[in-house]
């Protein structure tokens, strides 16, 4: 909490949670540099400092006066602007934030040496909102040097949160200016003999290839098309340059004398040269390499050389959005289903109102329930109040490819019908407007990852709960289905499992759950598919037709789920279980057996005592249990003990029996971290037990679909890891680099110890 008081801070202090101290330009910034990248040093004149500069001096009441006025009469709203920003420049900076600011570009110019140009930009942020909505309404100054100079364009920068067009976008949004508050990011200019663009993998194809695009100077000919770039392919695992295309570069924009950027002709014997050198050009994709990996998904990356020396200068996914003019932010949540979708909001208070969803709309909700999937299914996008990464509205929306945020807290509150709004899935955000993915640069189609499959020798599965979605799920070519929910087609028979048993129609329950099931084992067949049974939370089901005699539970995480649900409620059991027998005797063999919430072996004995009872070939089906309470994880020997073939980690319940956090309650969701050590060392521990014992592991959980703890599972000796539909592409990627990484440490280790 200490750095949030600060007046200045370096933007290696900050990373991608900072937004609210540095804005969201420079908290960006501070993630690039946390992961170790060549960023331009600098630092961040704090939001605090902003505040402390208006209260200090007295001038906040006078400030946020003359801003009301009425912005449409264009005579107050330029007065407005004149007195606001002339309070700005004309009050002096308390004495402290001047020392804080001066010592800090001081320090800059010690670390390089020289009196240093630096940029100097705006980053605004408001409470509750990062800076997209404010993004470009603010100034930035390029090529400032010296200390008198750099408090100058701060002051500028803070003035320019009064421009006319900032007030009058924020009082038509209905911002309180008060409210609002700027950063500013000074940091060090890089004066670029050459720059340019590159892709961390073919922005076509997704392969592992690297592709540079570079000119001489600085980026901004190749960035706004002035000049055709050189362009180099490299293979960054054989770090081989695989070709170079070298083109005639007739002009090239530099810093002039008195530091503004000047467009000048290229000297003739440069014209035709080679713009970077070989050893640059492994160095830029080895960087490539890094920062793929660090965020996990193919990026397009800005860089720049200065007296050899590489800069990364900023770095985002290949497909980015654009955003419109009129667009604003009005929500931030979690982003559960990745995608861009705009359309009209239809808020659903309950399921009578599932009608008014029409194709094309964005649902919204406070949370969604297994009866609204019909609509779900005809909507754009899905903004829920409540809910996380594996709430109901989550895994189905991803399954249904259909871009969703959830967790924003009171979307139903904010958002009215009828109103146009765009949302984020990726990053969890929900703009009033509309939004429209950028047209990427025309010869460069949006990458189609799934074309290139590198075999692993870990397997990467696919997890799936909707049996509509057993088609895109094989389109992502898995190998096999690492977790099968069924409690999402029960919910869809839209009747409670014990009214069918009440009405004497076990029979046509079991073939529900046969042709429900079938229909996954036919389309991976020979590929294993895991199938999971009943997870039913009693509030879930309480809702189904039938399901009034569902408990009321103080706790249903904690509650009556899983197996100890199953192993009570036996009658149910035996159905499920004389699916599997029919299952395995039509000849799917492939299909394993999994039991959720497992707590102690005595489940898993009584279990498989049922499913011998039920006349299931254990010799021919495959029976494993979810890890994903502590003492599962804890007593894994005993569970190895008693025969299982495999185990697979339930993270998302694991992180939270872990830890003591809802995985569910948003208002704790920070919290909720499943590389936690503690999560990741029980994992660490079944690993262990398990590869000694022969036993298959992987994970289903929604960790298996990051790539960061793909990586770490593959380093650890995972069997296999399942991911979600949108993240196969990107798990897979992060497990080949893991393996071949590890392949060949063990090489180097090898030439190490015979030296
Ligand atoms: C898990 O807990 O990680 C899991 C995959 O199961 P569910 O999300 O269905 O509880
Ligand atoms: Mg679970």
């Amino acid at each position: 909490m200490a750095r949030e008081i600060k007046n200045v801070v370096w933007l290696d202090e900050v990373n991608s949670q900072s937004i609210s101290m540095v804005g969201g330009k420079g908290a960006s910034l501070g993630e690039m540099i946390s992961a170790e990248l060549p960023v331009p040093g600098g630092f961040a004149v704090t939001a605090h400092a902003f505040r402390r500069f208006i209260t200090e001096t007295g001038i906040a009441d006078e400030l946020f006066r003359v801003l009301e006025v009425n912005v449409d009469d264009d005579e107050q709203l330029k007065q407005a602007e004149a007195r606001a920003k002339k309070l700005v420049l004309e009050t002096d900076m308390p004495e402290e934030i001047k020392k804080d600011i001066i010592s800090y570009y001081e320090e800059l110019c010690r670390r390089e040496g020289e009196e240093v140009f630096v940029a100097v930009r705006s980053s605004a942020t408001a409470e509750d909102l990062p800076d997209a909505s404010f993004a470009g309404q603010q100034e930035t100054y390029l090529n400032i040097r010296g200390a008198r100079q750099v408090l100058d364009a701060v002051k500028r920068c803070w003035a320019s949160l009064y421009g006319a067009r900032a007030i009058f976008y924020r009082a038509k949004q209905g911002f309180d200016h008060s409210k609002v508050d700027i950063s500013v990011i000074v940091q060090k200019m890089v004066d670029a003999e050459k720059a340019g663009v590159m892709f961390t993998s073919h922005p076509t194809t997704g392969e592992p290839k690297v592709i540079i695009e570079g000119a001489w100077g600085l980026g901004e000919s190749v960035v706004s098309g002035a000049v055709s770039p050189d362009m180099y392919v490299v293979d960054p695992f054989n770090e081989e340059i695989v070709s170079r295309t070298v083109s005639t570069k007739n002009i090239m924009i530099v810093r002039g004398e008195d530091g503004s950027t000047v467009e000048v002709e290229v000297p003739p014997d440069k014209r035709d040269a080679q713009v970077l050198t070989d050893d640059e050009i492994l160095r830029l994709a080895s960087l490539a390499r890094l920062i793929e990996d660090h965020y996990g998904v193919p990026q397009d990356v800005e860089w720049g050389i200065e007296k050899g020396k590489i800069y990364i200068l900023q770095s985002r996914p290949i497909t980015t959005i654009k955003r419109e003019e009129e667009v604003k932010l009005v929500l931030e949540g979690i982003g559960a289903s990745p995608g861009i979708a705009s359309g009209l909001v239809k808020v659903v208070h309950d399921v009578s109102e599932l009608n008014k969803v029409h194709d094309g709309d964005i649902m919204v909700a406070t949370m969604t329930t297994p009866d609204m999937v019909p609509a779900m299914k005809r909507a754009a996008g899905i903004i829920t109040d409540e809910g996380g990464l594996t709430c109901h509205a989550a895994i189905v929306s991803r399954e249904l490819g259909c871009p969703a945020v959830v967790g924003t807290k009171r979307a139903t509150t904010v958002l009215e019908d009828g109103m146009l709004v765009s949302i984020d899935g990726e990053k969890g955000l929900v703009y009033l407007g509309r939004l429209e993915e950028e047209e990427k640069k025309e010869t460069i189609p949006a990458p189609a990852l799934s074309t290139y499959v590198p075999i692993t020798a870990t397997e990467v599965k696919v997890n799936l709960s909707m049996v509509e979605a057993t088609e895109r799920a094989l389109a992502t070519n898995p190998d096999g289905v690492g977790l099968l929910r069924i409690e999402h087609m029960i919910l869809g028979l839209n009747q409670h499992p014990s009214l069918y048993i009440k009405e004497g129609k076990q029979e046509e329950y079991i073939n529900e759950l046969v042709r429900n099931i079938e229909v996954v084992a036919k389309a991976f067949y020979p590929r294993p598919v895991w199938v999971r049974t009943l997870d039913a939370p009693t509030d879930e089901f309480r809702s189904m037709k039938g399901g009034e005699g569902e408990p009321i539970e103080p706790n249903p995480m904690l509650g009556w789920r899983g197996i100890r649900r199953d192993l009570t409620d036996r009658e149910h059991f035996m159905l499920e279980l004389e699916a599997f027998r029919r299952l395995v005797e039509m000849g799917y063999t492939n299909i394993g057996i999994m039991l959720p919430l497992v707590q102690h072996v005595n489940e898993l004995r009584a279990a498989k005592q049922l499913m011998r009872e039920a006349g299931i070939d254990l010799e021919k089906v495959d029976v494993g249990i979810m890890v994903e309470v502590p003492a599962a994880a804890l007593t894994i020997d005993q569970f190895i003990e008693e025969g299982i073939d495999f185990i697979s980690f339930g993270t998302n319940d694991l992180t939270q029996y872990t830890l003591a956090v809802d995985r569910n309650n948003e208002h704790v969701s920070e919290l909720y971290n499943e590389m936690h050590p503690a999560v990741l060392h029980l994992i660490e521990h079944v690993i262990q037990r398990c590869r000694r014992a022969g036993v298959q592991t992987s994970i289903c959980g929604q960790a298996g679909s990051n790539p960061k703890m793909a990586r770490k599972l593959v380093e650890l000796g995972i069997t296999s890891i399942s991911a979600n539909i949108d993240a196969v592409d990107a798990v897979r990627r992060a497990v080949m680099r893991a393996e071949r990484q590890l392949m060949l440490d063990a090489l180097r280790e090898k030439q190490a110890n015979s030296r």
